[in-house]
């Protein structure tokens, strides 16, 4: 089993050191985890943005084996209109296994806040954020999966708590991830939806028509902040998975490994 889609305390929301994490999951027998912290920029270019540096990443991953378990490194990187060119520096410096892109922000706003709800009802809070994905991964092509298609319903403040079906936004969904698919980008099962909102982020019904419009790339991740939640809801994941494709991707040096299911 594979966790491609962990915090640890180098993001700035994470609430455990990464080797207590990389403790758990092998305790619970997974064979192999990803570390993809935050490197989230606000969409609007003068506010605050949440990033770390190399040596913070070499300190919290630079002695880390444990073993029997593969540990991989990456990162969730937010992705906006205008940061390419940074995604393309940062990947430089860092060399990363793997990198996530995932949209947090909107207009300034990350719609797991309340302040994005202000002024929404559930339909145009959705419509928004998947207009601001597909404005993103038309700029952007240098990243390795999808992060949580479907974050935007993930909130508390969402008004209905209920999941974003692709058969309510088919059209904006498909652009997405015909853009992607194009792109040679993999689309990500976020398990954290679960519990949520009662469905992995993004569902079956995404990942088989990822499928149809030549999608190839699938990886399955927690977004664990912590230790307890590490590898959780991810044979559930792969369960949905393994309905469309018969293989899971994790990744090396921005390769994908293709493991049968
Ligand atoms: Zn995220
Ligand atoms: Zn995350």
């Amino acid at each position: 089993m594979f966790d491609y889609h962990i915090h640890s305390t180098v993001s700035f929301d994470g609430k455990e050191d990464a080797l207590a994490i990389a403790k758990a999951a092998k305790k619970i027998g997974l064979r192999e985890i990803c570390f993809t912290d935050h490197y989230d920029f606000n969409s609007e270019r003068e506010l605050h943005h949440d990033l770390f540096t190399k040596a913070e990443y070499d300190r919290a991953y630079g002695d880390i084996s444990i073993s029997g378990l593969s540990i991989k490194r990456g990162v969730e990187f937010g992705l906006t209109t205008w940061n390419a060119p940074e995604l393309g520096a940062l990947d430089k410096e860092f060399g990363f296994d793997y990198i996530i892109g995932s949209v947090h922000y909107v207009k300034g706003f990350d719609p797991y806040c309340r302040e994005y709800w202000l002024d929404k009802d559930e339909r145009s809070g959705f419509l928004l954020y998947l207009e601001r994905v597909l404005e993103c991964v038309k700029v952007h092509s240098d990243f390795d999966a999808l992060g949580h298609i479907n974050y935007v319903c993930k909130s508390v403040h969402n008004p209905t708590r209920s999941p974003l079906f692709y058969k309510d936004y088919r059209e904006l969904c498909d652009e997405i991830m015909r853009e992607i698919a194009r792109k040679g980008i993999g689309m990500e099962i976020n398990t954290s939806g679960i519990d949520r909102v009662g469905a992995p982020l993004p569902d079956a019904e995404f990942l088989r028509r990822f499928r149809e419009l030549g999608g190839e790339i699938v990886t399955v991740g927690s977004d664990a902040h912590n230790s307890a939640r590490v590898g959780q809801y991810i044979p559930e994941a792969l369960e949905i998975v393994k309905e469309t494709f018969e293989y899971v991707c994790t990744f090396e040096k921005r390769k994908p490994i293709f493991h049968k299911l």
